[in-house]
């Protein structure tokens, strides 16, 4: 297999391969764009089937990231690493101080912080081995803690501006959301949710958060594949990416899509199928940014020897309500789909040339 020739090389700087037979570390670490900034974008810990879902994932999810930091004025550029293997299971502290030499090895172009099947405490790891490392304690000062809280803050944000432009309410209360993925961000997103009056219907592959959810925000659970079926107003995809493909958008009912996860589009032209379907998605790496905000404050807190602003924080995730609503109106005015609208202001600001970005 070419990894240059795949369809979503899409012009990386540099992509590493690690192997450590002394803890089993198998990890990819990719390196999009440095334009704007060092390429951070957090790690995560997945059973892949095989090499080539890795590859694909860690490629897809690094080129976000250089789309979420531009189109978020951040300065800072993409990248991403994933290890192959299951969290739950494989994970040791030697495993994820080997991730940390790994990181290291590339001397700052790439900093690391958490994703899926990762935590707090596997930066810790890291930390011993690479000053490289976001998402610390927030006991350290300049540490954030876990960006996920941040994260579904900026989602509930961006999920009410899409409601406004798309359902002219201002008020959630009694709004049908399905929420998919009730983990570290689908379950803050509920509880915000549900203080708001939200009906909610989730769903997750384990039971245990499914439970609380019913039992601490009155919500009513389907099964995993049913999701898609919800009489709901919004759905915000918090799972994996790949949600929204052509099985699943002829299911859909909401008028609005606003979530969490990452590439949330199995494939670019279902941005198209849903503005054919009057579907307003509020593109995944807009209204994601709040984790990626917070790393940076704890990131230039850190470097500049400060204590990391949690207010300052907050108010710059607010305003991920203007972006997505720029992104609309942008979309609007060109004729084309959210997701097009927001890969052209990424681009003009991390200076990628309009021929290239057709041609990829
Ligand atoms: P997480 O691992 O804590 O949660 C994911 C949840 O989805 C888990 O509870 C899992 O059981 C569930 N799930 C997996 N497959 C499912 C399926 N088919 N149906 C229903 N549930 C399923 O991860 P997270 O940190 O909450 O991140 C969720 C998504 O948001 C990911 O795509 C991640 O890349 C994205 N994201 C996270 C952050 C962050 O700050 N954590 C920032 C930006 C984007």
């Amino acid at each position: 297999m070419s990894v240059f020739d795949l369809r979503d090389f899409d012009q990386h700087e540099q992509v590493s391969f690690f192997n450590d037979p002394e803890t089993g570390l198998k990890a990819i670490i990719a390196v999009h764009n440095t334009h704007l900034g060092p390429a951070l974008g957090g790690c995560r810990m997945w059973a892949y089937e095989n090499e080539e879902q890795a590859i694909t994932d860690v490629l897809r999810l690094s080129r976000g990231m250089t789309y979420k930091a531009a189109i978020t004025g951040l300065p800072l550029g993409g990248g991403k690493s994933v290890i192959i293997g299951d969290a739950r299971r494989d994970k040791t502290p030697e495993l994820m101080r080997a991730m940390g030499r790994a990181v290291n090895a590339l001397r700052g172009r790439y900093i690391v912080a958490e994703d899926v099947g990762m935590s707090v405490d596997d930066m810790v790891q890291i930390s011993k081995e690479t000053r490289h490392v976001l998402g610390l304690p927030s006991e350290n000062g300049s540490g954030g803690g876990d960006p996920s809280p941040v994260t579904a803050f900026g989602v509930y944000t961006g999920l009410k501006a899409a409601v406004k432009h798309r359902l002219n309410r201002d008020d959630i209360a009694g709004l049908r959301v399905a929420v998919q993925g009730l983990g570290n961000v689908g379950y803050n997103l509920c509880k915000l949710l549900a203080a708001d009056g939200v009906v909610l219907t989730v769903t997750d592959v384990h039971q245990d958060r499914v439970k609380t959810a019913i039992a601490e925000l009155g919500a009513t659970a389907v099964p995993p594949e049913n999701i898609y079926d919800a009489e709901v107003d919004v759905f915000a995809p918090c799972a994996l990416g790949g949600a929204i493909n052509d099985g699943t958008i002829a299911r859909i009912k909401a008028d609005v899509i606003s979530g969490a996860a990452n590439n949330q589009l199995a494939e670019a032209r279902h941005g198209d199928v849903l503005r054919e379907k009057n579907v307003l998605y509020a593109p995944d790496y807009v209204i994601n940014a709040g984790g990626l905000i917070a790393v940076h404050y704890e990131y230039r807190a850190r470097s500049a020897g400060e204590t990391y602003d949690r207010d300052a924080v907050m108010a710059h995730v607010a305003r991920i309500a203007e972006t997505v609503e720029s992104v609309f109106q942008r979309a609007a005015q060109e004729a084309v789909s959210t997701a097009v609208a927001a890969d052209r202001i990424a681009e003009q600001r991390f200076g990628r040339a309009p021929a290239a970005s057709q041609a990829a």
